[in-house]
């Protein structure tokens, strides 16, 4: 086993590090302050141009879209140090639901499709979402509950439905829908790439949430009446939807790990200061033994979430998709409460200062908390994974 990176996957993290640490994070209140107030963009726009200068824009994809080619091994180096920062991801064009949409397109959309949409996508001239998730009783922790239909009339698929949470949908140019075709359990959903403005598209209203809207996080529900889509909007065969669902879920899950460890991780490192200056009982916080206790827990899991993370990784790097998937499900849970658990820890660190917005930690908690729900919720990964081991699947001791 060897941790050791390449020459240029080393350089690659020391310059995405240092562009953080530099230009990203002295300005991140700037650019969630243009957001929320509905300015041009240009603090964002502008070290994006900065970091496509510095070869450092969409590191993931293969060169001729303008990226490295870093692959999911890559990935799990860079977007760590992206996530250090809620706006890290969106500088580099590496954020959901983007980025896992582009992984999509780039695996299975045909030519005319990928000229349409990847392009403009990598260049971050157009956004996109992905629209899976129904209000009850439709799809959601099951996906099966599917109640969106696309019937074929004539030379075109007619969509009808009702969707929501689909994250970035109020400004993406396309959405990738998923309708039911057939009553099939295995092979009754597909894939269509729905231009946003195409008629009967509703965009019924942007969905009030506990983390307050950030760039392209925010969720819109959608209505879909008689929406006409051609063969070529097909993403895939008909049927594929469910497989294709599961290809992007599992490195899109696995990209959300990545970052979230990124975000623990700059929690730890903000957390140290106040410990070690913190005068309680005689002595600073960092003497106290519970205090200590609290620092090793979050190391510790940090530190199996990294690994836990490259071992998925390095699977999907290999092309073992279905194999990665129960160490998708674990490394999801795994990251997501560490995640949620890291900043409550920070807040009670920090006292009634951890609970005032002076410091970061609550802002992101509300973020953070959706990680337990989003791309499935605990308990539906938890279910996978005692499934799997159960009928003993796949080998523990890896
Ligand atoms: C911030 C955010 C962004 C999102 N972005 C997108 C997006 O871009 N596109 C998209 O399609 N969807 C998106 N989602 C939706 C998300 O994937 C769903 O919310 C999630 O899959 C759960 O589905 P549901 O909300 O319908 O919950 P339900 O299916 O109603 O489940 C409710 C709860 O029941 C419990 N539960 C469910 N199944 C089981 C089980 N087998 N055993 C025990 N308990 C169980 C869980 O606690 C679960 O939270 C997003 C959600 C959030 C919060």
């Amino acid at each position: 086993m060897n941790f050791d990176l390449s020459p240029e996957l080393a350089s690659a993290r020391r310059a995405v590090r240092a562009f953080m640490d530099e230009h990203v994070i002295p300005v991140e209140e700037r650019i969630i302050a243009e957001d929320e107030r509905g300015l041009n963009p240009e603090t964002l726009l502008s070290l994006q141009a900065r970091a496509r200068s510095e070869g450092l824009w969409v590191p993931h994809l293969p060169t001729e879209w303008g990226g490295r080619g870093f692959g999911p091994m890559g990935m799990c180096v860079l977007f760590r140090e992206m996530g250090r920062s809620l706006v890290g991801a969106r500088v580099f064009n590496c954020d959901a639901p983007d980025q896992g949409n582009m992984d999509l397109l780039l695996r299975v959309a045909s030519p005319e499709a990928r000229d349409r949409w990847l392009g403009p996508l990598a260049r971050a001239e157009i956004t996109s979402a992905f629209a899976m998730t129904e209000p009850a009783p439709g799809a959601g922790a099951d996906p099966t509950n599917l109640r969106t239909t696309a019937r074929l009339d004539g030379e075109s698929w007619v969509i009808d439905g009702h969707k929501w949470y689909t994250t970035g949908g109020a400004q993406a140019a396309v959405l990738i829908v998923m309708a039911r075709t057939s009553d099939d359990p295995r092979k009754g959903a597909t894939l269509f790439l729905v231009d946003r403005d195409a008629p009967g598209v509703e965009l019924v209203r942007e969905i009030p949430t506990f983390g307050p809207p950030l760039l392209q996080h925010r969720e819109a529900e959608f209505r879909f009446h008689g929406v006409r889509v051609g063969h070529e909007q097909l993403l895939g065969g008909v049927g594929d939807g469910f497989r294709l669902a599961q290809a992007r879920l599992v490195p899109a899950r696995l990209t959300h790990c990545m970052r979230w460890l990124g975000l623990a991780d700059r929690t730890v490192a903000l957390s140290r200061r106040y410990v070690q200056e913190r005068v309680s009982f005689g002595k600073t916080l960092d003497k106290h033994q519970l205090v200590q206790k609290v620092f090793a827990d979050a190391a510790t899991a940090i530190h199996a979430g990294n690994l836990m993370a490259f071992h998925c990784a390095w699977l999907l790097e290999q092309g073992r998709d279905i194999e990665a998937r129960p160490y998708s499900s674990m490394c999801k849970n795994h990251v997501a409460s560490l995640l949620c658990r890291t900043l409550d820890d920070a807040m009670q660190l920090h006292g009634g200062l951890g609970y005032s917005d002076d410091v970061p930690f609550g802002r992101w908690y509300r973020h953070a908390r959706a990680a337990r729900i989003a791309d499935g919720p605990d308990e539906v990964h938890t279910m996978t994974v005692g499934r799997d081991t159960i009928a003993g699947t796949f080998d523990l001791l890896v």
